[in-house]
C-alpha cells in the first residue's frame, strides 16, 4: 500500500534544510533558473498558444522533437505520431510504462540504489519486484546475479543509465549482458535515462534501445527537467515501439492524462538547440564535480568516481563519524549547515551505511561555501 511509506527523503531532507537554513545538496535540483531562451518561449506560448486541454500523447512540437532528438544523438528512427508520448515528468512516464506494461504477478528486475518511485509503483501495479545490489564503491554490475534474476515470470528490467545515485554510466559490455537477458526472457526494458546529456569526461550515453535486438523492446524515458536544469516543469517524454507504446498510453490518460501546452512547446524548442548548448551543459557540470570533488576530499572524504548525474557520493568514516549515514546527513544539517542524501535511501534492506550523494548542480560560490563548511566543522571536531 502506498500509504504504508514513509514521506519521500528528497522532500524530508530539503523540509530539514530550509528549517535548519542549510547549504541544500540533498535533493536534485538546480540552482539556477533555466536557460533564459527556453524560459521566453514558455512565457511567450503562454500567451499566442491555446491553454486548453493539448493531445493526450503530447502537442506534435514536441512530440516531433523527440523523434529528432533521437535520430540526432542516437541514430534513431522514430516515427513521432506512434512512437513518442509526452508525460508530466519522468516519475509520470516510469508510473506510465509500468503501470501499462505489468500484469499482477509478473516480475519485476531492478537493480539497487534506486529512485524512490520505482519499487512503490512496481508493488501498485502488481508487480514481484526481483532486486539485485550494485555496491559501493565501484558499483559494479554482478552479472551472476542479474541473469538468476530473470525467468520466464519476468516481465521486464527497470534500467537507470546513468545511474542515480551511483552515478555511473553502463558501457556497452554492460548493455550487451542486459540485451541478451532481455532477449532470451523475452522481456522488455524500461529505461529511465533523464541524465542522458549529464555525461562527463568525453564518455557517451548508449541507450539500450540501440543495441541489437533492443528497439521494439525498450521503452526510453527522458525528462526536460534534467537537459534543461528546469526540474519543476515535469516535461518527461517516452519513445517505444508503436506496439509498446499504447498500454503506456493507456496509462498515462488516467494518470495526467495530459502536461502544460506552453511548457510543452517550450521544451519542443529547447530539444532543437545547437550542439553548443549540449556541451556546455555537460562542461558546466564536469567543472562543478571537479572542484567539488576535490574539496571533499581535502576535507577528508573518501570520494567516489562519477560518471554522469547531477551526483558524487563520499565514504564519510575517514572523518571519523561514528553513527549511520542517516544520521549523518542529520549531523552535518544542524551541525555544519550543509545537507545530503543518505544513500542507504536508495536500498530497500541491508543497505551500506556509510556513503552520503551530494549534488553538485548548484552555483559555483554555493558549493564553495558548502565545502567551507563542511571543512570549519570536520576540522574543528
Ligand atoms: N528518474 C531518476 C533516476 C531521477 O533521479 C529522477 C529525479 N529527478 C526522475 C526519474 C524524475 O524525473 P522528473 O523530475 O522528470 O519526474
Ligand atoms: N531525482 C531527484 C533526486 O534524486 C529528486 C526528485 C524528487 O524530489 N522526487 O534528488
Amino acid at each position: 500500500m502506498l500509504s504504508s511509506y514513509g514521506t519521500s527523503v528528497f522532500e524530508v531532507m530539503s523540509r530539514l534544510a530550509i528549517e535548519h537554513r542549510s547549504i541544500n545538496l540533498g535533493q536534485g535540483f538546480p540552482d539556477g533558473n533555466g536557460p533564459a531562451d527556453v524560459r521566453a518561449k514558455a512565457a511567450l506560448f503562454l500567451e499566442d498558444r491555446p491553454n486548453q486541454y493539448p493531445p493526450m500523447l503530447g502537442v506534435p512540437e514536441l512530440r516531433q522533437a523527440v523523434a529528432a532528438h533521437g535520430k540526432r544523438f542516437y541514430g534513431l528512427e522514430v516515427d513521432w505520431q506512434r512512437e513518442v508520448l509526452v508525460a508530466s515528468g519522468a516519475t509520470e512516464a516510469l508510473a506510465g510504462c509500468l503501470f501499462g506494461l505489468i500484469e499482477p504477478g509478473d516480475e519485476v528486475v531492478l537493480l539497487e540504489p534506486l529512485y524512490d518511485s520505482y519499487l512503490p509503483i512496481v508493488r501498485r501495479a502488481g508487480g514481484v519486484p526481483r532486486l539485485v545490489r550494485l555496491v559501493p564503491p565501484a558499483w559494479e554490475l554482478p552479472r551472476d546475479e542479474l541473469a538468476a534474476a530473470f525467468s520466464a515470470r519476468t516481465k521486464l528490467i527497470l534500467l537507470n543509465s546513468p545511474m542515480n545515485p551511483a552515478a555511473k554510466l553502463f558501457t556497452r559490455e554492460e548493455l550487451a549482458f542486459i540485451a541478451e537477458l532481455v532477449l532470451r526472457h523475452d522481456t522488455y526494458a524500461v529505461c529511465d535515462e533523464v541524465y542522458e546529456h549529464l555525461v562527463f569526461d568525453g564518455r557517451a550515453h548508449i541507450p539500450l534501445m540501440t543495441l541489437p535486438g533492443m528497439r521494439e523492446r525498450c521503452l526510453k524515458i527522458g525528462s526536460a527537467g534534467k537537459t534543461f536544469a528546469l526540474t519543476g516543469w515535469k516535461v518527461g517524454y517516452v519513445t517505444a515501439a508503436a506496439e509498446l507504446l499504447p498500454p503506456v498510453a493507456k496509462a498515462h490518460q488516467f494518470i495526467t492524462f495530459t502536461t502544460a501546452p506552453n511548457l510543452q512547446r517550450a521544451v519542443a524548442y529547447g530539444l532543437a538547440k545547437d550542439d553548443a548548448y549540449f556541451h556546455s551543459l555537460r562542461s558546466e557540470l564536469e567543472r562543478k564535480r571537479d572542484a567539488f570533488a576535490q574539496g571533499l576530499a581535502a576535507i577528508g572524504f573518501d570520494v567516489l568516481a562519477c560518471e554522469g548525474s547531477y551526483f558524487i557520493s563520499a565514504d564519510f568514516r575517514p572523518l571519523g563519524f561514528a553513527g549511520d549515514d542517516v544520521e549523518f546527513c542529520r549531523h552535518i544539517t544542524t551541525e555544519a549547515g550543509v545537507t545530503a542524501i543518505p544513500v542507504s535511501a536508495f536500498y530497500e534492506s541491508a543497505a551500506p551505511r556509510h556513503f552520503v550523494r551530494f549534488a553538485f548542480c548548484k552555483e559555483d560560490e554555493v558549493l564553495s561555501a558548502a565545502l567551507e563548511r563542511l571543512g570549519r566543522h570536520f576540522r574543528r571536531n
